[in-house]
């Protein structure tokens, strides 16, 4: 059965555009840590390793780590300079925003495939359910439409509340996708 239309449009505010820069950030901090999106942030102009553990009340060699590990994931460049009296090398750090924008850009997109996914699943024909489980129609014709667990009678199952889920989150997605085209998503200084 076909599912009924109820999109409501919501007008945009800055308040959500504040709140999508927040679900942007809370993607590189799953993703990440909470520490190393501080690090990124702290980034907004080439620093050495030591001013942004003292900005961000550190200790240099963890904020060297975070760095590695950003490092590794292609976020953030730097620039080696050797000092002429110590013989030590020091680090200028820089952020890569188009990096961090991809990065951000991949796990969208993946979860873009797997909503789809989700979604094709739910329109691909008619399941059916009783109170313990929910199966396709071909096994429900096989347990003469009886469950063998609870031994209810299985109906045919009503996904509409489900694809509506799935359909808001895909535009909640693909906007969050469009927002990431316009501007850069961190608060930049500091
Ligand atoms: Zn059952």
């Amino acid at each position: 059965m076909p599912c009924g239309k109820k999109t409501s449009k919501r007008p945009t505010t800055r308040k959500t555009e504040s709140k999508k820069k927040s679900v942007l950030r809370d993607i590189l901090v799953e993703g990440l840590s909470e520490d190393h999106v501080a690090i990124i942030e702290r980034l907004s102009k080439p620093k050495y390793d030591e001013d942004v553990a003292a900005e961000l009340k550190l200790k240099a060699t963890i904020v060297r780590t975070l760095l590695n590990d950003l490092h590794v994931n292609n976020l953030v460049g730097y620039e080696r300079s050797k000092n002429k009296k110590t013989g030590w090398y020091t680090y200028l750090w820089n952020r890569r925003d188009d990096k961090v924008k991809e990065y951000i850009r991949g796990y969208l997109n993946k979860r873009l495939e797997e909503l789809n996914k989700q979604l094709d699943n739910e329109r691909e024909g008619m399941s059916f359910n009783c109170s313990c489980s929910r199966m396709p129609f071909d096994s429900a014709m096989e347990t003469g439409f009886k469950c063998p667990e609870c031994n209810e009678k299985l109906v045919e199952y009503d996904n509409c509340e489900i694809v509506d889920r799935i359909v808001n989150e895909i535009s909640k997605v693909n906007s969050l996708l469009a927002q990431t085209e316009n501007e850069f998503l961190l608060e930049k200084g500091k």
